[in-house]
């Protein structure tokens, strides 16, 4: 089912997660032991990550440095196939930009179509590692709105260089996009980058899910401005436990986003990682409750490889 239909139908806020592909050569067993013990929750879709090839340096006879192309986390769209013959569970594979031409991304697309999956999280990608700045593919969608279209004018039935296919059968995907509360890094402000969220959505983006953040007050402002821009679709929070007192630093770093003054003194004073889990789990509890107070539709989890603290922190709000 769509995501989006999912929320129209449900009466209470939904519960989602987020789960990466496991190393390549690691068994798909790593994500069952996710998804396991988060069923009592029902989640309503699971979101699957899509990871872009990255380039490394081999050693060769003679001394040579070979350039390799490697991808860490393959996997993605066979990982959704997977969960939903075994859970029954509506899955979001993301596709991105990078690294694609646009005929190949119409193929990933007809794969998601035949097997049946209804929705995709369409984003841009980062920059390949160690390159400064995002180049898209020759012949690829250089932003995620131009993906956003690719699908759109998939769904009306119209695949690339097929002009004149008699009885084509469209796609149907519900598609969702990425919002940043707290700005995506490279957008100058704040503005330039919600101008750009709502071209997403009047080019027919279904819904919104945002980076992760730890002040519930920059969500809320985020969707008061969406809201007064006229960006009237869904904006599902993403949220992510904090279980490490490292994490406040690294999370600012990967992600671009703030760590609140109380959150952070609370870390201070932790001793060990688990003491930090548990001040990390406690802030995750009050800003979902706070959240679903406010009318949230989803409360969408990043796991990053570990289920026990979102089971904890759902076990209390859901
Ligand atoms: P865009 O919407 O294209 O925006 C990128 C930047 O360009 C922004 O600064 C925006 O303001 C600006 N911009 C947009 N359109 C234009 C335009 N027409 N002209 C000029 N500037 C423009 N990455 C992965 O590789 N795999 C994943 O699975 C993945 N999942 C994610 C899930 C979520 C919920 C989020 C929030 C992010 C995820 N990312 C993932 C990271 C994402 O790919 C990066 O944040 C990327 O840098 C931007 O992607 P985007 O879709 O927001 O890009």
């Amino acid at each position: 089912m769509k995501v989006v239909d999912r929320i129209k139908q449900s009466k209470s806020p939904l519960f989602s997660i987020e789960i990466l592909p496991p190393l390549k050569g690691k068994s798909i067993q790593s994500i069952y032991s996710i998804i396991d013990p988060l069923q009592e929750f029902k989640p309503a879709f699971i979101d699957v990550t899509y990871h872009r090839e990255e380039y490394v340096y081999k050693k060769r006879e003679g001394g040579f440095l070979e350039k390799v192309s490697v991808r860490k986390r393959p996997g993605t769209v066979g990982i959704c196939a997977a969960i939903m013959n075994k859970y029954h569970i509506d899955t979001v594979p993301h596709i991105i930009c990078g690294g694609f031409t646009k005929e190949e991304t119409e193929s990933a697309l007809i794969d998601l179509h035949f097997l049946g999956i209804d929705n995709v999280l369409v984003l841009r990608g980062d920059a390949v590692k160690n390159e400064r700045s995002f180049i898209p593919e020759p012949g690829g969608n250089a932003y995620a709105i131009d993906l956003v279209k690719q699908v759109v004018k998939m769904n009306s039935g119209k695949y690339l260089h097929e002009e004149d296919v008699l009885d084509v059968a469209p796609t149907n995907l519900c598609i969702g996009v990425a919002g940043y509360p707290e700005k995506h890094f490279e957008a100058p402000n704040l503005t330039s980058d919600l101008r750009h969220l709502k071209a997403k959505i009047d080019a027919g983006a279904h819904y919104v899910v945002t980076q992760m953040f730890y002040d519930n007050q920059k969500y809320f402002d985020f969707v008061k401005k969406c809201r007064e821009m006229g960006i009237n679709v869904p904006i599902i929070p993403g949220l992510k436990v904090l279980t490490s007192k490292s994490q406040a630093s690294i999370l600012p770093k990967t992600f671009f986003l703030d760590i609140p003054q109380d959150l952070l003194d609370a870390l201070e004073k932790c001793k060990t990682d688990a003491d930090a889990k548990e001040v990390g789990i406690e802030w995750c509890i009050k800003q979902a409750k706070e959240l679903i107070k406010s009318g949230a539709p989803v409360l969408h989890f990043y796991s990053m490889g570990s289920a026990e603290p979102v089971r904890r922190v759902a076990s209390t709000v859901f």
